[in-house]
């Protein structure tokens, strides 16, 4: 039986992780696992209990205390938190903003590479994020690392807001996706950097299934490659 990959996708906001990984899992049969969704969990968990943004020892109990649940519901992703769909509600511009303060501490990220680590072990996962093939997994078989023009990304993330019924205002989600670009890259713990042994792809001038043959392609060209690591047998 062939081993199953660890394939990180890392890369910006709105430069179609989510999609891509989604249909990648789907393709290959694998779990996909939204690490963006984790950390959006525990921005609107705190708020929703009181935790202030700077208290870091409080939001470590809290990522603790998380019950996090990944279904597919009708072919459609859903992130419960505590038993409650928060799909959409983790994906509010302010939940963005919030979210990447709280996955800039140091804390906050060990707790959730702890669980990362725990959900992908076993291999069959497509992990999307920032730091998957740099810090989570650095001995995936296959790292992506998506980029885009900002304004593109930011066209992006305003067609998805609308399509969920939230008003958008284009000039203020360029400047939120540059703002948080530059949260993400400048931090000093798992900062946004594309790993060494990463195949960079940009997206700007290619649709969703143009990119998803690329990376088929690279999935492929690592199967023929490692092909005696990838096939040995796992129980
Ligand atoms: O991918 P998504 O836009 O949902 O991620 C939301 C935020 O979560 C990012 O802006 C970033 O601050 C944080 N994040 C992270 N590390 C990851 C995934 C997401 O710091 N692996």
């Amino acid at each position: 039986m062939q081993k199953k990959m660890i394939i990180a996708i890392d890369g910006p906001s709105g430069v179609g992780k989510s999609t891509l990984s989604r249909l990648l899992a789907h393709r290959l049969n694998y779990v996909n696992i939204d690490t963006g969704a984790m950390y959006r969990c525990v921005a609107l968990a705190a708020r929703r209990r009181g935790v202030d943004l700077t208290d870091e020892e409080a939001l470590v109990r809290l990522c603790r205390g998380l019950r996090l649940e990944f279904l597919r519901n009708d072919g459609q992703e859903r992130v419960l938190l505590d038993g409650e769909d928060v799909t959409e509600a983790i994906r509010t511009p302010e939940n963005s903003m919030r979210t990447s303060q709280v996955s800039a501490l140091p804390g906050v990220r060990r707790a959730m590479l702890t669980l990362q680590r725990q959900m992908g072990a076993g291999g069959g996962v497509v992990l999307e994020g920032r730091d998957i093939g740099t810090v989570v997994f650095p001995e995936a078989e296959v790292k992506i690392f998506l980029q885009a023009d900002p304004v593109e990304r930011a066209r992006r993330r305003c067609a998805e807001l609308q399509a969920k019924g939230l008003e958008v205002n284009l000039d203020q989600t360029v400047a939120d996706v540059m703002a948080r670009d530059a949260a993400d890259s400048s931090r000093e713990h798992a900062p946004l950097v594309q790993a060494e042994d990463a195949v960079a792809i940009d997206t700007t001038h290619l649709n969703i299934e143009q990119v998803l043959e690329r990376i088929l392609a690279v999935v492929q060209g690592q199967v023929e490659r490692s092909g005696t690591a990838l096939e040995r047998t796992v129980p």
